[in-house]
C-alpha cells in the first residue's frame, strides 16, 4: 500500500495548504533552491549519544520491589506519553526511559502534527482519534504549548488548464484559485508541532523524577521473565517496548509474529516566508506528473510543513534494524514538489527563505492498525502509522492503564498481536 492509500483509505483526506496574504514578490522555486544551504538537503546527522550508564541506576534501591520498576524503551511520542500518563496517574513506580539516539529524533520529532478527532478514522480507530484529540487539548493547556491550535482542513483538487467552472468555497486566500478547487473537510482537526509537544512532555517527566538512560536496549529472557539489557547493564521489572518501527526486533526477543514495515517518508519545512500564512491545512489530490499527494501544514510560527512527497520506500525487517532515526530524504523530488507548491499556493519565497528536507520511518503493520499487547512482563506499543501524533498520548495512556492492571479505557483487542497468528 502506498502513502496515499494509507492516508486516504483511512480518513478520506488529511493536511493542508496556505498562502501569504501580502503582495510580496515571489522568489520562485529556482530562487529558493539557489539559496538553500546544501547541507539542509542531506540527512541531518543524529549524534548517537550513548552516554555511559550511571551505575547507580542499576542498583536496587532500599526496600525496592523490582515489580515496581517500569522500564520504557523508546523516546518517541509513545514512550514519552507512557511515562507522562504513568506519572499523571500517580503510580508509585520507579520509571526509567531508555533512548538510543535523542528524544524525538525519529518520526515523533519530524511528523506534520495533524490531530484528527471526531470524523476521522473508521469504526476500529475512531475511539483512538476521539481520546487522542481530547488528550491533546488538555496537554496544550497543561504544557502551555505554543504550536497547538484548532484548524480547518481542506481537500484540494487541481484545475486542468484553468477551465474549472464549478462551485467554490470560501477560503480563497489559502490557495491560488486559478489553479485549484477546494472542499472543506468536515471533521474535528487541530495541529501541534510534534517536537515541541515531545520535548515539553519529556521535560515534565524528568522534572517529576523519570530517570533517563541513553543506550541501545535489547530484551533477554532470564528465569522466565524478560529483562532489559542496555549496553550490558540489566534492568528488571515491567518493560514497555515503544520503539516505533524497531519494535520489529521483538519478533526474535519475544518469539512473536509482528508483520510490519518502516515507511521512509520525506518531508520539508519552509521558514522565513515573506508574508503571513493563513491557518488552513490542505490535502492535495494525487498529482500524476509529480507523483505526489501533498499535505501542506501552515504552522503558527509562520513556517510551512509539507509531506506526502510520494514514492516512500517500504523497509523490511532486515533494513529497519540497520537504519537509524534519520533516513535518506528524496532530494531529487524536492524541485518538483516546490514547483507544485508554488503552482497551487501563493507562497512567496525569496533569498531569505530557509528550507529543510528530512526523512524518517513511520511504523506500519500489515493491516495498518496499531499493535498494543502484553506478553509476560512486556507491553508492546507500536505501529501507529500515519496517526502516531494524534494517537500517541491515547496509546501512552492505555499502556499506563495496562501496567496498572486496570481495565483499559478503550477496547484494545483489535490491536493484539494474536491477529497475526
Ligand atoms: C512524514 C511523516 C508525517 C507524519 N505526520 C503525522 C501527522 O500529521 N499526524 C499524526 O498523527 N501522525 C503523523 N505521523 C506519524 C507519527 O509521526 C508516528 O506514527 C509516530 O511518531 C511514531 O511514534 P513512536 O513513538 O511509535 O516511534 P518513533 O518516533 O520512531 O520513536 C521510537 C524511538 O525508539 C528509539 N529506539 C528504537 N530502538 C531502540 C532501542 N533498541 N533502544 C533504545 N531506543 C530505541 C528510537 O531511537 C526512537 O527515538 C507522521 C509520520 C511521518 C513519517
Amino acid at each position: 500500500m502506498d502513502d496515499a492509500a494509507q492516508h486516504y483509505s483511512r480518513a478520506a483526506a488529511h493536511p493542508a495548504f496556505c498562502r501569504p496574504n501580502s503582495s510580496a514578490p515571489r522568489g520562485g522555486v529556482a530562487n529558493l533552491l539557489a539559496v538553500t544551504n546544501p547541507q539542509a538537503l542531506s540527512p541531518g546527522t543524529t549524534a548517537s549519544s550513548n552516554h555511559q550508564l550511571p551505575r547507580q541506576l542499576m542498583k536496587k534501591k532500599q526496600n525496592e520491589n523490582m515489580e515496581d520498576v517500569v522500564v520504557v524503551v523508546g523516546g518517541g511520542i509513545v514512550g514519552i506519553s507512557t511515562c507522562y500518563y504513568l506519572l499523571k496517574q500517580g503510580r508509585k513506580k520507579r520509571l526509567i526511559l531508555v533512548e538510543r539516539e535523542k528524544i524525538a529524533c525519529a518520526a515523533s520529532g519530524k511528523a506534520g502534527g495533524l490531530i484528527g478527532g471526531v470524523g476521522w478514522g473508521d469504526e476500529i480507530t475512531e475511539p483512538l482519534h476521539e481520546k487522542g484529540f481530547q488528550l491533546h487539548k488538555e496537554l496544550a493547556t497543561d504544557l502551555e504549548l505554543k504550536s497547538y491550535r484548532e484548524i480547518s482542513t481542506y481537500q484540494v483538487m487541481f484545475r486542468k488548464n484553468n477551465r474549472f467552472k464549478g462551485e467554490e468555497e470560501g477560503g480563497a486566500r489559502l490557495l491560488d484559485r486559478k489553479e485549484t478547487k477546494i472542499n472543506a473537510i468536515q471533521a474535528q482537526t487541530a495541529q501541534v508541532t510534534p517536537l515541541e509537544l515531545c520535548e515539553k512532555m519529556f521535560a515534565y517527566c524528568v522534572e517529576k523524577g523519570v530517570e533517563v538512560v541513553y543506550g541501545e536496549a535489547q530484551l533477554e529472557k532470564r528465569n522466565g521473565e524478560f529483562v532489559v539489557n542496555v549496553n550490558g547493564e540489566i534492568f528488571a521489572g515491567m518493560c514497555v517496548l515503544a520503539t516505533g518501527p524497531w519494535a520489529i526486533e521483538a519478533e526474535d526477543w519475544l518469539g512473536v509474529s509482528m508483520p510490519m514495515v518502516g515507511i521512509a517518508s520525506s518531508s520539508m519545512i519552509l521558514r522565513n516566508l515573506d508574508a503571513k500564512v493563513d491557518a488552513k491545512v490542505c490535502f492535495c489530490q494525487q498529482d500524476a506528473k509529480t507523483e505526489t499527494h501533498l499535505e501542506i501544514y501552515p504552522r503558527p510560527d509562520n513556517s510551512i510543513y509539507v509531506c506526502g512527497m510520494g514514492g516512500s520506500p517500504h523497509l523490511d525487517k532486515e533494513d529497519i534494524v540497520k537504519t537509524r532515526a534519520e533516513t535518506v530524504p528524496r532530494s531529487s523530488k524536492a524541485p518538483r514538489v516546490l514547483g507544485l507548491l508554488e503552482r497551487v499556493t501563493a507562497v512567496g519565497v525569496d533569498s531569505s527563505t530557509e528550507f529543510v528536507l528530512q526523512s524518517c520511518m513511520r511504523p506500519c503493520a500489515d493491516d495498518a492498525l496499531p499493535i498494543i499487547d502484553k506478553i509476560g512482563n512486556v507491553v508492546v506499543a507500536t505501529g501507529l502509522n500515519c496517526w502516531g501524533i494524534t494517537w500517541g498520548p491515547a496509546v501512552g495512556c492505555l499502556v499506563s492503564e495496562m501496567i496498572g492492571e486496570k481495565k483499559t479505557s478503550i477496547n484494545i483487542s483489535p490491536f493484539s498481536l494474536g491477529r497475526f497468528s
